[in-house]
């Protein structure tokens, strides 16, 4: 066995039994480690009452073979998630965004650039004043990441391109005009259809287009640059739960508490 140093995320723990707990952390330099933490529970454990759901942790582990938990042998509190501006609602996006990167990654598959947008996340949320754009802005650059950016210009299908998606300042135009605007996203596929396409296929959902221009948006621009219009949220919030559910194959258990 050998003793690995690491900097970590605490995404999960629980009891493993009266006075130990198992914890699923997420590091820099290896990934998701799963490990027991002996003694975790006891008044007096070497763990300096570090292994809160969030803290940044300095970790030293030994190294078991590939299907035990490896053993937690020391965690050194680096940072502690505190509720600021955002209150709880920054707590639970900090939450979903441990839930998502823990649902993503398979054991000590190291991926530093994951590591620090989660880093990025769980610090801005719990101070920011533009919550809900921090989180969508997370969202994407998380997408990015895991290689499932949604196609937004070109048919995800054939790939010919589709006409302008909408300039968000343009809302005017009546039910009717809308409604043929209107734009398809395959979640399936992960990205719009041209009307060509569109027949015949199931998970699709419609969105107008101003929508899927401010979410292009968020790739480009900073929530200093430009905010979400109020008006967008509801149907990019809708429409990104669609596509991470489809993704993961399952609800985020977040989810329902993202407003
Ligand atoms: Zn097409």
């Amino acid at each position: 066995m050998s003793a690995e140093q690491a900097i970590a995320f605490v995404l999960r723990v629980y009891d493993f039994s009266e006075s130990s707990l198992v914890v699923t952390l997420f590091s820099r330099e290896f990934g998701k480690i799963r490990a027991l933490a002996k003694g975790a529970k006891r008044p007096k454990n070497p763990f300096d009452f570090a292994l809160d759901l969030l803290s940044l942790c300095r970790i030293v582990f030994l190294r078991k073979s590939s299907d035990a938990l490896h053993l937690l042998t020391e965690a050194k509190l680096v940072r502690r998630f505190r509720l600021e501006k955002s209150g709880l609602a920054g707590w639970y996006a900090a939450l979903y965004a441990a839930e998502l990167v823990n649902l993503t990654t398979d054991d000590e598959d190291a991926q530093p650039a994951l590591f620090d947008l989660l880093d990025d996340a769980i610090s801005r949320f719990q101070s920011t004043t533009t919550l809900k754009d921090d989180i969508l802005r997370f969202e994407w650059r998380f997408l990015e990441l895991i290689g499932h950016s949604p196609s937004l210009e070109t048919c995800v299908n054939c790939g010919e391109e589709i006409a302008e998606i909408g300039n968000p300042q343009n809302q005017d135009g009546t039910d009717e005009t809308v409604r043929r605007r209107e734009r398809f996203f395959a979640l399936t596929e992960g990205g719009v259809l041209c009307p060509r396409c569109r027949p015949g296929r199931r998970a699709v959902v419609s969105v107008r287009p101003e929508t899927l221009a401010v979410l292009r948006s968020l790739g480009t621009k900073t929530s200093a640059e430009s905010q979400i219009p109020p008006r967008n949220y509801g149907e990019l919030r809708a429409l990104l739960n669609q596509y991470f559910c489809h993704l993961l194959g399952q609800r985020p258990r977040m989810h329902d508490y993202l407003g």
